[in-house]
């Protein structure tokens, strides 16, 4: 870890809390938390790990991201400000995944561009929109991508068109030992009255069904193809349940918050909860749509 440590040109934390680095605010340390300066660095830091048989995780802004309270016994590894280049030109948009998809999308509706005017309020960095496949009120991240640039471990570039990569329902298929370092769109110039009403339409929704005043990770479970995952957690009559400082919300049960002190073993006890009350009422076995680092393989099975 010294050596890494007088190698990296960026930042990097060691025994970094991650809840420092999680909207949930919950996680405990990860071995070494890095913040590249460059590619060059980048490159260097993943050819370090790969040669040194370090376990290495990608992460954005942690918005979609629960870390286990033993933490991560590895790399965490994030494209923050030196991966924040954002150009627009005409209808092409070239973004580093560290660019705020929130920045990307405002300087988009400015321009009266439209195809991500939807995504309005979806919180965390390009890249993980993009390995997300972040989606809302019928618009998703990759709808209107030409490509996308990754770094492997080996510390070269490739890129991906679509179709090389497949996209669905907050599912992409990035390999998971590549970081995705930035990517081109080319949207649609239109005019301000429809991007405006699209943007609206989307802002309006979102302020209405979700509890954005508690610390949370968006969506626990994928919505199964029966309808609403929150429908579901709400008629197995587990609204506003609590485990320690965590709560299924009272104002959309799919949302789990932390009212300030929670762990992520309150979370997963949620999980558990939900998942089991749901499969024994309906018959239907909800999907984490959350990412989750730093736990044991089967913690969340019932
Ligand atoms: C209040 C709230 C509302 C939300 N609403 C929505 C919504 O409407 N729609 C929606 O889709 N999501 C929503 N989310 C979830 C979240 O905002 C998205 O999933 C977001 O795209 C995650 O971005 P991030 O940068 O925080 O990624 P992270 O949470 O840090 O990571 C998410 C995944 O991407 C991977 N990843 C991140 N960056 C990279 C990279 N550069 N290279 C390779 N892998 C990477 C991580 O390994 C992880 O698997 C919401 C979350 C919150 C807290």
């Amino acid at each position: 870890m010294d050596t890494l440590n007088n190698m990296v040109t960026g930042s990097m934390l060691r025994d970094e809390a991650m809840t420092r680095h999680t909207s949930y605010g919950i996680g405990g340390p990860a071995k070494a938390y890095i913040t590249p300066k460059d590619k060059d660095d980048l490159a260097q830091i993943l050819q370090f790990a790969n040669q040194h048989n370090l376990p290495t995780y990608f992460v954005g802004s942690g918005s979609n991201l629960l870390v286990a309270d033993e933490g991560i016994d590895g790399l965490v590894i994030t494209l923050g400000k030196s991966f924040n280049h954002l150009d627009i030109n005409g209808e092409t948009v070239f973004a580093e995944s560290g660019v705020m998809l929130g920045k990307m999308v405002k300087e988009c509706i400015r321009r009266h561009l439209s195809g991500v005017e939807s995504l309005i309020g979806v919180p965390g960095t390009l890249g993980g929109a993009l390995v997300m496949n972040a989606g809302a009120f019928g618009g998703e991240i990759s709808n209107y991508l030409k490509h996308v640039t990754v770094m492997t471990m080996a510390g070269d570039e490739k890129q991906y068109v679509p179709g090389e990569i497949e996209f669905s329902y907050r599912h992409s298929t990035f390999p998971s030992d590549e970081i995705v370092v930035s990517a081109e769109f080319k949207l649609i110039q239109s005019d301000e009255a429809t991007v405006m009403e699209r943007r609206a339409v989307a802002s309006a929704g979102r302020k209405t069904t979700q509890p954005l005043k508690f610390r949370s990770a968006g969506s626990v479970f994928k919505n199964p193809k029966e309808g609403a995952a929150g429908y579901y957690i709400d008629q197995a009559g587990l609204k506003g349940t609590k485990v320690g400082d965590a709560e299924i919300s009272d104002h959309h049960a799919n949302f789990f918050v932390n009212h300030g002190q929670a762990k992520a073993e309150d979370i997963v006890s949620l999980i558990k909860l939900s998942r089991q009350r749901v499969y024994e009422k309906f018959g239907i076995m909800l999907e984490l749509e959350v990412k989750t680092l730093g736990f044991s393989p089967g913690i969340f099975d019932i």
